[in-house]
């Protein structure tokens, strides 16, 4: 089988591989993601404080189907829920992408996407992002114990005291009533 390598290392968000021009065989890419990528899918600012990730993409280039394999590990930061101070996760992750060929728009079901015979490269952007994405946990908090202390006691003292001015609202209103 025929391998070639060829690595495309950017920064400027180009995710796009030109099929057409290559012969059949395997061909290796590696991308490098960082935080631009988030920020051009509007995720908010806060969200991902920042991001290194190398996205490996394995190509298999056949008469009538790719197949990506898509390989990818670093880390990401993000605030940690509970104590709100930056935390590091890794993320790391595999998955597979098909393309297929047809007469159709450019469409998407399963895990295949179909795009016009007369296609020549394919953006996989989008791809990168959703991966990366989804294998973000939802709840984001240290190891138990290595939360900042300090920022902890800051935020349970500002929850005391928006409860006690709650408190204090309520026995107003309690008075109002008994007048
Ligand atoms: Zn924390």
């Amino acid at each position: 089988m025929q391998a070639e390598y060829l690595y495309l290392l950017s920064n400027k968000m180009d995710y796009i591989i030109n099929f057409a021009s290559l012969a059949l065989g395997e061909y290796r890419y590696e991308f490098k993601v960082d935080k631009t990528l988030f920020l051009e899918f509007k995720v908010e600012e806060e969200d991902i404080l920042d991001a290194d990730i190398v996205f490996n993409v394995l190509m298999d280039k056949k008469e009538d189907i790719l197949t990506f394999n898509f390989d990818f590990n670093g880390q990401i930061k993000v605030l940690c829920d509970r104590c709100l101070e930056e935390l590091p996760l890794k993320i790391k992750g595999k998955d597979t992408l098909y393309v297929q060929f047809s007469d159709k728009d450019e469409s998407y079901e399963d895990d295949i996407l179909f795009l016009p015979f007369d296609e020549r490269e394919i953006d996989l952007k989008q791809y990168i992002y959703e991966c990366i994405y989804l294998h973000i946990p939802l709840r984001r908090v240290h190891k138990e114990g290595e939360c900042n202390e300090n920022m902890l006691r800051l935020i349970q003292e500002k929850d005391d005291v928006l409860e006690q001015e709650v408190d204090v609202r309520w026995e107003k209103l309690k008075e109002i009533k008994v007048n």
